[in-house]
């Protein structure tokens, strides 16, 4: 081993030059990461593919300024050198070496790190009068020419290199190693990555027009990253998370505390960042540092609606009171995504090229700035919606620079519209790779699956023993639970079972689907198709339960006392089933009711054995049906939510128009299977916590907190005591407002969430909405990735309990709950993606329609929020709500003529909590919360954003259809305000209690009596929390509409 010296030139955060010593020590044997190896290196971990037609090695300055090139996945056998990624490192910092060791760690990408500094043979020390940047650039032609030289000439290698002279110099000096510029890389050898080349001349055109920069200060400086750290230590500044309002994305943002870090004890609310000065660069989602003003400039959030575009409206600015108030000083870290935008109309073209080479374009997220882009296709691309990423914003800039990566398509159409959504909440599902598909087994009609004998072995056989059978959704293909029940030996004891799709007997730890599957974490629903989690072979095929084939599972088997129903022994393990019967809700339903439905497992029976077997899965339906009502009650004792879901099904008819959006309606058999699923999950989370205290994956819903109780409570009381006495329908408005108060809550109101049990303290494990002590994700492996650790974790428990030691391979608390927090940021973006796809179609559905003369545009509207100017309404029939304004853009308000008709005249408004006011020479009108009224729906489209609908207020009357279609259920109000009063004791006291207490018969009864009361308000919020986006129904998958 050689020792030698490395002598670096750098800059420091303040922007001085520092000169950096390293200690270098050489070796003759340094692994090359090459699969076609002849020299016998020790290549462990990732290796470079053999099966290429040459190898690529990058220069410095080609990792610096185009690695997104480098990350295209159709690009293989890329060598990074040592020198070229330190280099890099160096001059682009943490965020750009963050991405080059992602690349070079996952095994989706072809590409290795070459240690060549350390090299004895590779390693060339710097030469007098030599610059940095030629120094790296021989070094990285050196390392090129050892590579080709160790692998015997099997394979070319070319370097790649935007420096001129060392293509001249360098081209023909060793054969088999080629230079050549990085856009003549592209254009030869992969000329149909289109995508590739031109984010290649978008990055190009960038750099070179970055040197003609102003110089005039538009923004303070940031502050170093020290000085920061130790302001933040002792208090002087305030770190924490930069969220901008979208509403007023020009003056209003948001900065809420991070961990601990703050000592300031005063402030136990956000901080108000006003204006883009005082934002100072700082973009939607980064992490910043922030210094408080002095109190007296501080101001207050704004109350009154603001239009979509978020377009300011002097004047209206209804301020609430005084609110911390700061200044972004530094940023600690950069949360930059990739945003789609859209370019300036022409007119604005033209004035804009005038000044600069440059054009200001519009991101689809109202939070995000305008972003400088160098490009010639603004002429051409006007129309589309285009990606962009954020190079940089300077201090000398208005707005932050960036370069243009790939144009999505055409505004307005839907495949753009989706791909835009998909985009904005950073999803990506790409089709799976060639290399995952081939890690599946083969099902086909020449290769047949087939069970294998040693698994047979290895697993309790149940496919004679046990009727297995699933209830699902109609159409159901991904079938991930299956059920039995059966009387054992004696009748003494009842035996429930809950079979799940064993998904981890297919997909192993670290493989290529295992990777992907977890980036993914979930499948992801949107209003008209879903991009799975898993490859179709095995989420539709070989892990899905499907009727009359043999399948492995992991089951969950009950022994109960027959009488009691309580459990006497509890059985986990892996199975071999063999589902009987596939039916789908209503069928099941269909069948408990009695009505005989046609089974079509049975059709081709005779008519006695059809009778016999028709018995028997009825018989079993109908134990089910008990035990499930048991459970359920169960939980009730402990204070569980009703879990009924009303949702809005969209009917597509084939050219994927919208003909009609139709509530779903519940049927007790979900709850049934809902009931046990929930059961399952919570045994499973029992065991594996109790096996692995500080590393098993659970989930916890936080209860409520006491202020937006408060401030539903006093919603619930106006409703009570201001109830309209025009509306006569009770049972609709009950199911209008437990929708409406549904939807209130979710805003408010904390997402269940998953955790690892060593990062949470054990009471914070319990979940308030299913009321259990434990609880965790286990039945839906198929399309949640927290259900496959899960069913691992469970797997290591009872093998550990066998051999009585410890599992090596488990994952530790801290990388558990790193994979935690990752997927509930996916669940996150599911819910957002999901909402935002029904927004899309809503809008698509009325795209079309003449609000003027289509009465499918009038619908009846509930009022769920007060504001300065106008309300929020909730539209029942399309499960819509939006903003309604009393005031308009004169100042004039809206006034009622005769039957309830509106119309603009001059006038004043006046706000109260529970209700707004308009008084014009015709009078005095007052709009409480809950009151129903009639508005018009009709499209607002918009260039550069999301399309959106606009409401209009027509009348302050319910809508006449809906009206009709109520059916009064002989309850007076008087009684129901009677009741909410009644009711609200007892329901504060529950709210003031962390865990739910236990009821007395009266309550419970009184709540399953599903009248409209405080209590089951109350209730119908706090199941809200249970709708993030695993348990989210889906459009096509409405089984999850109804457990968590
Ligand atoms: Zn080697």
């Amino acid at each position: 081993m050689i020792k030698t010296e490395k002598v670096l030139h750098l800059k420091s955060s303040r922007g001085r030059k520092v000169r950096v010593v390293r200690e270098l020590y050489l070796r003759e044997q340094v692994a090359c990461g090459s699969a076609l190896c002849q020299a016998g290196c020790e290549n462990d971990g990732k290796l470079l593919s053999g099966d290429v037609t040459h190898y690529v090695v990058p220069d410095a300055g080609v990792v610096r300024d185009f690695l997104e090139i480098l990350e295209f996945r159709e690009l293989c056998g890329i060598v990074f050198t040592q020198t070229a990624c330190q280099a890099a490192q160096h001059a682009r910092g943490r965020r750009h070496y963050n991405r080059l060791r992602g690349l070079l760690k996952d095994p989706r990408h072809d590409c290795v790190l070459f240690a060549n500094e350390f090299q004895q043979y590779s390693y060339c020390p710097r030469e007098k009068g030599e610059t940095q940047e030629q120094w790296h650039t021989r070094c990285v032609y050196h390392a090129a020419v050892w590579y080709y030289n160790h692998l015997a000439g099997l394979t070319p290698v070319v370097m790649i290199t935007e420096d001129q002279n060392t293509i001249k110099t360098c081209s023909s000096l060793n054969s088999g190693v080629y230079v050549i510029s990085t856009n003549e890389y592209l254009e030869s050898f992969w000329p149909d990555l289109q995508a590739a080349r031109e984010l290649y001349a978008s990055i190009a055109q960038t750099l070179q027009e970055r040197e003609s920069e102003g110089v005039e200060k538009e923004y303070p400086e940031h502050l170093p990253a020290d000085v920061l750290e130790a302001g933040i230590k002792s208090g002087r500044y305030i770190q924490g998370m930069l969220n901008v309002n979208k509403h007023r994305a020009q003056n209003e943002a948001f900065v809420r505390f991070e961990g601990s870090t703050n000592k300031n004890t005063e402030l136990n609310s956000d901080v108000l960042i006003s204006g883009m000065k005082h934002r100072n660069r700082a973009i939607q989602g980064d992490s910043v540092a922030v210094e408080l003003l002095p109190r007296s400039e501080w101001k207050g959030r704004t109350t009154a609606l603001a239009a979509g575009q978020g377009e300011e409206r002097a004047g209206e600015d209804a301020q609430s009171q005084l609110m911390p108030t700061g200044r972004v000083v530094g940023i600690l870290q950069r949360n930059w995504r990739d945003y789609v935008v859209t370019f300036p109309p022409r007119e604005e073209l033209q004035s804009q090229s005038r000044n600069s080479q440059k054009i200001l374009v519009i991101p689809w997220d109202y939070r995000i700035p305008k972003i400088r882009i160098s490009t010639q296709q603004a002429e051409t691309l006007q129309d589309h919606r285009v990606i962009v990423r954020v190079d940089s914003w300077e201090s000398t800039s208005l707005y932050p620079s960036g370069h243009s990566v790939r144009v999505l398509g055409k505004a307005g159409e839907l495949e753009t519209e989706i791909q835009t959504i998909l985009l904005e909440n950073s999803i990506h599902v790409a089709p799976f790779s060639e290399a995952q598909l081939r890690e599946m087994s083969l099902n086909s009609k020449e290769h047949p699956w087939q069970v294998d004998p040693a698994e047979v072995s290895s697993r309790r056989d149940l496919r004679d023993t046990h009727l297995v059978f699933s209830i699902d959704p109609l159409g159901c293909e991904d079938v991930d639970d299956t059920l039995s029940i059966r009387t054992l030996p004696g009748g003494k004891h009842l035996e429930l079972g809950v079979h799940i799709a064993d998904v981890t007997h297919f997909v192993k730890e670290g493989s290529l689907t295992d990777l992907e599957a977890r980036s993914r974490a979930t499948t992801y629903y949107l209003a008209d198709r879903r991009y799975d989690m898993l490859p179709a072979v095995l989420s539709a095929d070989l892990c899905s339960l499907l009727r009359r084939v043999d399948r492995y599972a992991m089951s969950v088997l009950w022994e109960l006392d027959a009488e009691s129903l309580a459990v006497c022994n509890v059985w986990y393990g892996r199975t071999l089933i063999h589902s009987s019967y596939q039916l789908h809700y209503e069928l099941a339903q269909s069948l408990l009711n009695g009505e005989g439905p046609e089974v079509p497992e049975l059709a081709q029976l005779e008519s006695s054995e059809q009778d016999r077997k028709l018995a028997e899965l009825l018989h079993a339906l109908e134990t089910l049906t008990r035990v499930a009502r048991h459970l359920r009650a169960q939980r009730d004792w402990g204070g569980a939510l009703e879990l009924e879901g009303v949702e809005v099904r969209a009917q597509l008819d084939k050219d994927k128009n919208i003909v009609a959006l139709v509530p779903k309606e519940p049927l007790e058999v979900h709850e049934t299977v809902a009931e046990c699923m929930i059961y399952a999950n919570h045994w499973v989370a029992r065991k594996i916590q109790e096996r692995f205290p500080h590393q098993a994956l659970l989930r916890h819903h936080p209860p409520p907190k006491q202020e937006f109780f408060n401030q539903l409570i006093d919603s619930a009381k106006s409703r009570g005591f201001t109830i309209d006495t025009r509306c006569l329908c009770l049972s609709y408005a009950h199911l209008c407002c437990n929708r409406l108060l549904r939807m209130m809550a979710t805003q408010a109101m904390s997402n269940a969430l998953y955790f690892s049990t060593g990062s949470c303290p054990e009471e914070e494990y319990y979940h308030y909405g299913l009321a259990l002590d434990r609880y965790t994700h286990f039945t839906s492996p198929i399309r949640r990735y927290a259900d496959i650790i899960v069913h691992r974790l469970l797997m290591a428990a009872l093998q550990s309990e066998k051999e009585d030691c410890l599992h090596k391979t488990l994952a530790s608390n801290k990388e558990l709950e790193e994979m935690a927090q990752q997927i509930n940021n996916k669940n996150r973006a599911a819910q957002h993606i999901q909402k935002q796809s029904i927004e899309l179609f809503q809008y698509l559905y009325f795209r079309d329609k003449d609000p003027l003369t289509d009465e499918r545009c009038v619908a009846d509207a509930i009022i769920y929020t007060i504001r300065a100017n106008g309300m929020l309404v909730f539209i029942p029939q399309y499960s819509l709500k939006g903003a309604v304004y009393l005031k308009n853009r004169e100042g004039q308000v809206v006034s009622i003529e005769d039957e309830g008709r509106c119309t603009w005249q001059a006038g004043t408004l006046q706000r109260h909590p529970d209700r707004i006011s308009t008084c014009t020479t015709a009078g005095t009108h007052i709009f409480h919360l809950f009151d129903h009224v009639t508005v018009r729906i009709s499209v607002e489209p918009s260039r550069c954003h999301a399309n959106s609908l606009s409401l209009e207020l027509i009348s302050n009357r319910p809508h006449a259809a809906a009206r009709s279609e109520s059916r009064p259920t002989g309850r007076g109000h008087s009684e129901l305000v009677q009741e909410v009063v009644r009711r609200e004791e007892a329901s504060q006291q529950a709210v003031q209690e962390k865990k739910r207490p236990k009821l007395s018969r009266e309550d419970r009864e009184f709540r399953q009596s599903k009248k409209p009361n405080l209590y089951s308000l109350l209730q119908e919020i706090s199941e809200l929390a249970l709708l993030d986006s695993s348990e989210l129904n889906s459009f096509q998958n409405p089984k999850y509409s109804i457990f968590s």
